[in-house]
C-alpha cells in the first residue's frame, strides 16, 4: 500500500503493513498484533506534517482518519473529541455552538490527535492552550487506555511529550469558553482560513511550515531574503507565495523534498549562520535513526 495518498505531500514509498481502521477496537486489535509480531509501529493522522521517504515504512502503519467525531457540552465548554476528527471540522463545530477557542485551527489540515502531538497553533493560539487531557494507550497494554492532562503532556512550541513517548492518541478534551455569539465566533472562523489560503499556497501539495521560526526571526523571511523563493530540485520547489513552503510541483519525490530541505539549510546556515529546523516529521529515513 503507497502512503503517498496519505499525506498531504503526496509522496511515500509503500507501508510493509497498513490499515485503517473504523473503529477504536480495531486499532487496539492492530496494535495488539504489531506489538505481538515485534513489528515496528506508527499512528498516523492526516499525513499533514509527515515526510514519508520514497522506501517506505517497515513494519504496520496505521491511519487514523476514519476514527472521527466529537461530543460538546454548550454550556460547560466541554468538547471530546476522537483523534482521527479533522481539526478544521471541530473549529467549525464548536464555533457553531458559540464557543470561544479553536477559531485558529479552522487552517490546519490536520486530526485532533496530529494536534495533540504536534501542539499545532496558528494565528496566536494554540493546541495546549485549550487542551484539557487526551486518552492515550501504550501499544503494549491496550487495555489500560488512560488520561493524561495538559500538564502531563509537557507541551512546548510545536512540541509534547507524545513526539517521545510510543504511546497513541484515542481521543482529546478541550475545555473552550461558552457563551459567545456563534455568529461572531464563526465569523472570526472564516475570517482565519481567508487570511491563510489568501497568503500561503494551499492548492499545491505542501505540508505547510517546513520549518520552525528561530526566534526572533521568522524561517520564511530568511529564507527568502537569500532569494531561495522559486528554489527547485526535481518536482519541489520553495514556493513563491510563502518561503517557509516546500511545495510538490507533481512530481516531487520524497528525496527531492529532502535535498532541498537540506539545500535551504545548508545556505541559511553559510550566510545568516541560523540553524533551521525542520518542523515536518521524517519517517523512513535511516539518517535520522528512524
Ligand atoms: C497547508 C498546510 C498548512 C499547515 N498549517 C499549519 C499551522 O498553521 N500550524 C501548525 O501547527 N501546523 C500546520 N500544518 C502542519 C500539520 O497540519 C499539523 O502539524 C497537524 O497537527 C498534523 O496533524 P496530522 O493529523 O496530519 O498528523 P500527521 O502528519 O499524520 O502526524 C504527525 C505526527 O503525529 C503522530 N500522530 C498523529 N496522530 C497520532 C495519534 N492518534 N496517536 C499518536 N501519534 C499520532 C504521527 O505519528 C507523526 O509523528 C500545516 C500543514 C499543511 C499541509
Amino acid at each position: 500500500m503507497s502512503l503517498r495518498e496519505f499525506t498531504t505531500w503526496r509522496v511515500g514509498g509503500p507501508a510493509e503493513w497498513f490499515a485503517e481502521p473504523d473503529e477504536r477496537e480495531q486499532l487496539l486489535a492492530l496494535a495488539t498484533w504489531a506489538t505481538g509480531e515485534g513489528l515496528p509501529l506508527r499512528v498516523i493522522g492526516a499525513g499533514s506534517n509527515l515526510l514519508i521517504a520514497d522506501g517506505g515504512l517497515a513494519g504496520l502503519t496505521i491511519c487514523n482518519r476514519r476514527l472521527q467525531g466529537s461530543r460538546l457540552e454548550a454550556s460547560s465548554g466541554l468538547v471530546e473529541a476522537e483523534a482521527g476528527e479533522p481539526i478544521p471540522t471541530l473549529a467549525r463545530k464548536v464555533a457553531r455552538a458559540g464557543l470561544h477557542g479553536l477559531e485558529w485551527a479552522v487552517g490546519i489540515p490536520g486530526t485532533v490527535g496530529g494536534a495533540v502531538v504536534m501542539n499545532a497553533g496558528a494565528q496566536g493560539g494554540c493546541t495546549a492552550e485549550w487542551l484539557e487531557a487526551a486518552l492515550v494507550v501504550d501499544p503494549a497494554r491496550p487495555d489500560q487506555p488512560r488520561w493524561l492532562s495538559a500538564a502531563d503532556l509537557a507541551f512546548d512550541y510545536r512540541h509534547s511529550l507524545l513526539q517521545q513517548e510510543p504511546l497513541l492518541v484515542l481521543a482529546a478534551r478541550f475545555r473552550l469558553e461558552p457563551g459567545h455569539d456563534p455568529a461572531a465566533v464563526s465569523a472570526r472562523t472564516s475570517a482565519n482560513l481567508h487570511s491563510r489560503t489568501s497568503s500561503q499556497p494551499y492548492q499545491q501539495p505542501s505540508c505547510g511550515s517546513v520549518f520552525r521560526n528561530p526566534e526572533p526571526e521568522k524561517a520564511g523571511r530568511l529564507i527568502e531574503a537569500l532569494g531561495l523563493k522559486g528554489s527547485r530540485i526535481g518536482g519541489a520547489e520553495v514556493s513563491t507565495l510563502h518561503a517557509n513552503f516546500i511545495v510538490n510541483t507533481g512530481d516531487a519525490s520524497a528525496a527531492d523534498i529532502d535535498a532541498l530541505i537540506r539545500r535551504v539549510q545548508e545556505q541559511v546556515r553559510r550566510e545568516r549562520g541560523i540553524e533551521l529546523h525542520p518542523e515536518v516529521k521524517r519517517l523512513g529515513f535511516a539518517a535520522d535513526g528512524d
